[in-house]
């Protein structure tokens, strides 16, 4: 591609040009190469990624201002169920004075735009690199799969990842892979609500980032690269003429690929967003089955404090129920009308509710039908919500 000027629409294949950022990507490193460009080129102050953690199913965010440090972001983490939203109104004062490069699978996006809404994020400061993403597990639901299902120790395990509908880990020198369907109908493998969502390529960021498309000889050499705002394309020309990325037109086979993966997909999602609303389709064992889950509630307000769709305070929330365990109704019916459509099955409140209480499927499944009533669709602009609240109530 080199010369002529990118835009919005173009489809590639891009690499690092760096060979050890080649070798430390994931799909050829397109990703880390493009930060790190974004941050020694002065584009961005900062690059907000996520590394590998205590182990390789631990996820952890990171800030860099360092561009050589932009490597450690390098390689995907498939444990890692990090949502990153709401960082920016916790720890970057709304990016309102600091310019940042994000790496931002779909619901990382959706959660920023929700967070914009509400005046959390500032959306022209933020250059989103969105990474296609077909689920996320729990780190202890990967243990679970290591030792339960390919009956491996999971410390011995050196890589994992997914290509083409399977699991596939490394390990002792070894290697082992299972099809996801199976995997999920044995009861393990992706969050319930990543296997709902259907935000699998964000075409909401600035450039959409996956493996989705590449042929076999260039798996792991090479990302598909789906150019989404002028932006994403300046990104791409500045550091393609800088020679830091390499790009090639994706050819006519590679976007049918790239199609097909998506299309089958968005079908997996929709299979299980049925199956798993089926039980909450009728309004009185909808109400039976929240008022029975929620009766565990401890009130400790994590459901709160992580919604992306929801302010960044949890004041209304303390002030209207205090000293109740558990919160009568009134607590979740609360959340719900301030989330209501604005839900984007993030699945936050759900994983890290201590009581397991299944807050995602609940406020996703009153999300879809307000959603089909509206026609409102959370996460994708800056349209505002028809129902929700976007302004905390003083
Ligand atoms: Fe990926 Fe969607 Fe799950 Fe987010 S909710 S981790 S984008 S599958
Ligand atoms: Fe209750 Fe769970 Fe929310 Fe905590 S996270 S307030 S226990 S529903
Ligand atoms: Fe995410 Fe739960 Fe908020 Fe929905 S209600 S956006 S699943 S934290």
């Amino acid at each position: 591609m080199g010369d002529g000027m990118n835009s919005k629409g173009d489809l590639m294949l891009a690499w690092a040009a760096d060979d050890l950022i080649r070798e430390e990507g994931e799909s050829g490193g397109a990703v880390t190469a493009m930060l790190r460009f974004a941050l020694a080129d002065g584009m961005v102050d900062a690059v907000l990624g996520v590394k590998k953690g205590a182990d390789i199913f631990d996820a952890r965010p990171i800030l860099i201002t360092d561009p050589d440090e932009v490597i450690e972001t390098a390689g995907a983490v498939y444990g890692g169920t990090l949502l990153l939203s709401k960082f920016f109104g916790k720890y970057l004062n709304a990016a309102k004075d600091l310019k940042i490069a994000a790496a931002l699978k779909g619901c990382d996006v959706m959660g920023v735009y929700e967070q914009a809404k509400r005046k959390q994020v500032n959306l022209d400061n933020v250059l989103m690199i969105g990474l296609n993403c077909g689920g996320a597990t729990t780190p202890a639901m990967m243990r679970r799969i290591m030792s339960e299902v390919f009956e491996v120790d999971p410390e011995s395990v050196i890589k994992e990842g997914m290509y083409k509908g399977h699991l596939h880990i490394t390990y002792d020198g070894q290697r082992k892979d299972i099809s996801i369907p199976k995997l999920e109908d044995a009861g393990y493998g992706r969050r319930s609500n990543c296997r709902r969502c259907k935000i699998k390529i964000p075409r909401q960021a600035d450039l959409a980032c996956g493996q989705w498309g590449v042929k076999e000889e260039m798996v792991g050499k090479a990302t598909f690269v789906e150019v989404c705002s002028q932006r994403g394309a300046l990104l791409i020309d500045r550091a393609s003429k800088a020679g830091a990325l390499i790009t090639k037109v994706a050819d006519a086979s590679c976007i049918k690929a790239r199609k097909r993966r998506e299309e089958a997909t968005l079908a997996l999602a929709d299979k299980w967003r049925a199956r798993d609303f089926l039980p909450l389709s009728s309004s009185k064992e909808r109400l039976k089955t929240i008022i029975e889950e929620t009766s565990r509630c401890i009130k400790c307000y994590t459901c709160v404090e992580v919604c992306p769709a929801l302010f960044n305070t949890t004041k209304p929330y303390i002030t209207a129920f205090p000293g109740k365990v558990p919160p009568e109704l009134g607590f979740h019916l609360l959340r719900y009308s301030h989330v209501a459509d604005s839900c984007i099955d993030c699945g936050q409140c759900e994983e890290l509710c201590p009581m397991d209480i299944p807050n995602a499927l609940f406020m996703h499944a009153i999300e879809a039908d307000l959603e089909e009533l509206y026609g409102y669709h959370a996460g994708e602009d800056m349209s505002l919500p028809a129902v929700s609240i976007t302004e905390e109530p003083r």
